[in-house]
């Protein structure tokens, strides 16, 4: 049985209670060395097997996970933040059914919501955008031209950049051709929940030369949008005018 955990962001204590319950029993853990904090390994059990994955190909974490099995073990396969976003799983559990090995998935803190939490930013605010775009400059990967990255920001929704803080310069000058201005609030966001982690607030006409400024390129997340810095309507849920489900509108004939 292999268990897919979302590791979080980051800081040790950021994982869910059941990823770590997980952690704790697993005979052998996979982890995506590039991203997962290490700290999260002192979880592990004595004599667990444990393994880098950033050091290996989709067929070598397969050959580790197919003997494991084969032993009757645990295997944990940890991936950063939530396995959902960027996290090449499909792949790996298209081939476990192949192979007739269960799985299941746990997920995480990702990283998008461990870098709103070091801003105390709210991306969907009333009346600012009710939307969030979740994306990556094309790179190695490339993006569907669909999604590309100035149709989306001719949105101007809140937008969060994944794998694309070594490419600034271009992004900067596609969020400018799609629709946001020099002037848009935007945010970088370096290793979010690590001892080391830097934010660092500017704009989108800023963003290359402030990334340049703090020598980042990896490890980063782009946050673009008024939300970081507006003025906003504040929420129906919690109008003393409004009715829900749980309660009742204190001046009468306000609904919906
Ligand atoms: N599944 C992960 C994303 C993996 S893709 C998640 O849900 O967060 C790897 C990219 O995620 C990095 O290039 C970076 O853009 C971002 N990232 C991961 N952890 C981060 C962190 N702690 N702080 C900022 N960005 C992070």
């Amino acid at each position: 049985m292999v268990h897919f955990v979302g590791a979080g962001p980051g800081a040790p204590d950021l994982i869910t209670l059941r990823g770590a319950e997980l952690l704790k029993r697993a005979d052998c853990i996979i982890y995506a060395g590039s991203l997962v904090n290490p700290a999260l390994l002192d979880m592990a059990r004595d004599g667990c097997e444990i393994h880098n994955s950033a050091k290996m190909t989709l067929e070598q974490v397969l050959e580790v996970i197919a003997r494991c099995d084969a032993e009757g073990k645990d295997i944990v396969r940890l991936h950063t933040g939530d396995a959902s976003l960027f996290g090449a799983i499909r792949e790996q559990m298209d081939a476990l059914d192949r192979m007739g090995i269960g799985y299941d998935d746990t997920p995480g803190v990702s990283s998008f919501c461990g870098a709103a939490a070091a801003l105390n930013a709210e991306y969907t605010l009333p009346g600012v955008s009710q939307s969030l775009i979740i994306t990556r400059m094309a790179g190695r990967t490339p993006v569907p031209e669909k999604e590309n990255l100035a149709a989306l920001a001719s949105h101007q929704a809140s937008m969060v950049l994944f794998l694309s803080s070594g490419m600034m310069e271009q992004v900067q000058a596609e969020l400018l051709k799609g629709g946001y201005n020099e002037q848009t609030p935007a945010a970088i966001v370096y290793k979010a929940s690590w001892p080391d982690e830097k934010v660092i607030r500017c704009t989108v006409g800023t963003l290359a030369q402030m990334g340049a400024e703090h020598g980042i390129y990896k490890t980063a997340l782009l946050l673009i949008g008024d939300f970081l810095d507006c003025g906003y309507e504040r929420s129906k849920l919690y109008d003393p005018g409004f009715t829900t489900e749980f309660r009742q509108a204190e001046k009468p004939g306000v609904e919906s």
